[in-house]
């Protein structure tokens, strides 16, 4: 499965995570599946509250948040995003107990060096083992 990014989505991303430094930033990818070549495409990325206790180097969202992106089949939720601030851009175990398993891709943008952003998407399977692996995307106009 490959992703293709629209350039406002990409630097919607990079810009909000950046102003919530030193905290993690998360949000949804809202987008479509393409039915020819079933690339994934993004139209929209939509910041979420950080609620977590220690929020440098956890998140969590509202489920009151979350709840209306997450049912509205016209705007399908294609990825869930977070930022790390001071880590590299691999789920984290904590990153791995917690996934939304109805989400199919799962954004990490590492920001330890802020003025080198790193993406990376990946495709995560629970069971009946925890495994991950990298989805190849583009950034595209
Ligand atoms: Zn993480």
């Amino acid at each position: 499965m490959n992703v293709f990014i629209n350039a406002e989505v990409y630097n919607d991303l990079i810009s909000y995570s950046l102003r919530r430094l030193p905290e993690e930033a998360c949000g949804f990818i809202l987008g479509g599946q393409d039915s020819g070549n079933g690339e994934l495409q993004t139209s929209t990325f939509i910041p979420l509250r950080n609620i977590a206790s220690n929020p440098w180097n956890r998140f969590e969202i509202s489920p009151v948040e979350m709840l209306p992106y997450l049912m509205d089949s016209n705007h399908p939720v294609i990825g869930l995003f977070h930022s790390h601030p001071t880590a590299p851009p691999l789920p984290s175990e904590q990153d791995l107990q917690t996934l939304w398993h109805s989400i199919p891709t799962y954004w990490i943008l590492s920001l330890q060096q802020p003025q080198r952003p790193e993406l990376q998407l990946y495709q995560i399977k629970k069971a009946p083992q925890t495994a991950y692996h990298k989805l190849a995307f583009v950034i595209g106009q």
